[in-house]
């Protein structure tokens, strides 16, 4: 294997320990404690281990969790009314909606009634616009994650060939533009790509958001690039259960310059970027100046 291993999970405990000591800093100076709000609505276990996780996290770097659950059978007027009150809320900074939500609720009519200002997944209309024009916006974790991986791996992106597989909203279409504003050449490939191969060998930096498993091989990678992996999918293998990511590990190490493995690569990322956003919303909410590196 060749490949240098970028390890999410170290960068990412760095940046969750840069966000902490931001927080301290915002506490000693100016009495402030940021406060991420996180609403779930139902019992899906996966969504119930995630949002335990973002609250243990949220205040382990030093600010206010406030956790919201709501049944499942729950309204959307309620819903919406719970959004209202967390808006108008100054003690909250930050206000997450735990996606997937229950099929009778409308998940854009609830993403779009946050504030965009407190809006830390980034997946308000407004974000997206303010993202897709080269504003300041609150950006979506997942993405972010990666771009500062590849900021910290490369220096900088410009003009390199990135080419970004999977165009949905949370994941490729934010990673796209990121990369766009960072002037990387970007494609983004999809299901309906002609010769995804040929593409995929084009790029000094892969991303990729499938959701299939081990779908790339190592010879759709360009010798030397950077392999960024968002995939996370569980299968059985002898008989147990594995994460895999969306490129074949193996055989893409032994061609990329650098790749993230599956655990480990860019999922602990996401959380410590929820944490970033909700510290960056902090200090725009207060004017106080955004912290250095932990904003796209
Ligand atoms: P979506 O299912 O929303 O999007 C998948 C994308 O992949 C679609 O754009 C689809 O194309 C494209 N695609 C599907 N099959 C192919 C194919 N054969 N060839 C080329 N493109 C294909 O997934 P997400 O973006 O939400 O997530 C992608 C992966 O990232 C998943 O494994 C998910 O678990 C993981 N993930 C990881 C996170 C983390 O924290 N690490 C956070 C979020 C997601 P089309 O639009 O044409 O259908």
């Amino acid at each position: 294997m060749s490949a240098k291993i970028i390890d999410g999970k170290a960068f990412a405990a760095g940046v969750r320990g840069r966000v902490a000591s931001h927080v301290a800093r915002l506490k000693a100076d100016h009495g402030i404690t940021p406060g991420l709000a996180v609403v779930l609505v139902g019992e899906d276990p996966a969504s119930e281990v995630y949002v335990r996780s973002k609250g243990k996290s949220t205040v382990e770097a030093g600010m206010n969790s406030y956790e919201h659950k709501l049944d499942a059978d729950t309204s959307e007027a309620t819903l919406l009314a719970l959004i209202d009150a967390l808006n108008k809320d100054p003690a909250v900074n930050g206000i997450l909606v735990q996606l997937p939500l229950p099929k009778h609720l409308d998940a854009d009519l609830v993403i779009n009634a946050i504030d965009p200002a407190k809006d830390v997944d980034g997946f308000h209309i407004s974000n997206v616009g303010l993202l897709g024009t080269g504003q300041k916006s609150m950006v979506p974790c997942t993405p972010l994650g990666c771009l500062m991986m590849l900021r910290d791996h490369h220096g900088s992106l410009s003009g390199l060939d990135a080419v970004v597989v999977g165009r949905s909203n949370i994941v490729g279409k934010p990673m796209a533009q990121l990369l766009l504003g960072d002037s990387c050449t970007v494609t983004i490939a999809h299901s309906r790509t002609k010769d995804l191969a040929e593409v995929c060998r084009r790029a000094d930096i892969l991303v990729a958001a499938v959701g299939r498993p081990e779908m790339i091989p190592g010879d759709w990678v360009k010798p030397g690039a950077t392999v960024i992996d968002v995939g996370i999918n569980r299968i059985e293998r002898d008989g147990k259960t594995k994460l895999v990511g969306d490129v074949h590990y193996a055989s893409c190490a032994e061609v990329a310059g650098a790749i993230t493995p599956v655990p480990g690569g860019v999922g602990p990322m996401t959380i410590a970027c929820l944490l970033a956003n909700t510290l960056t919303a902090a200090c725009r909410a207060n004017g106080l100046p955004e912290p250095e590196g932990l904003t796209a």
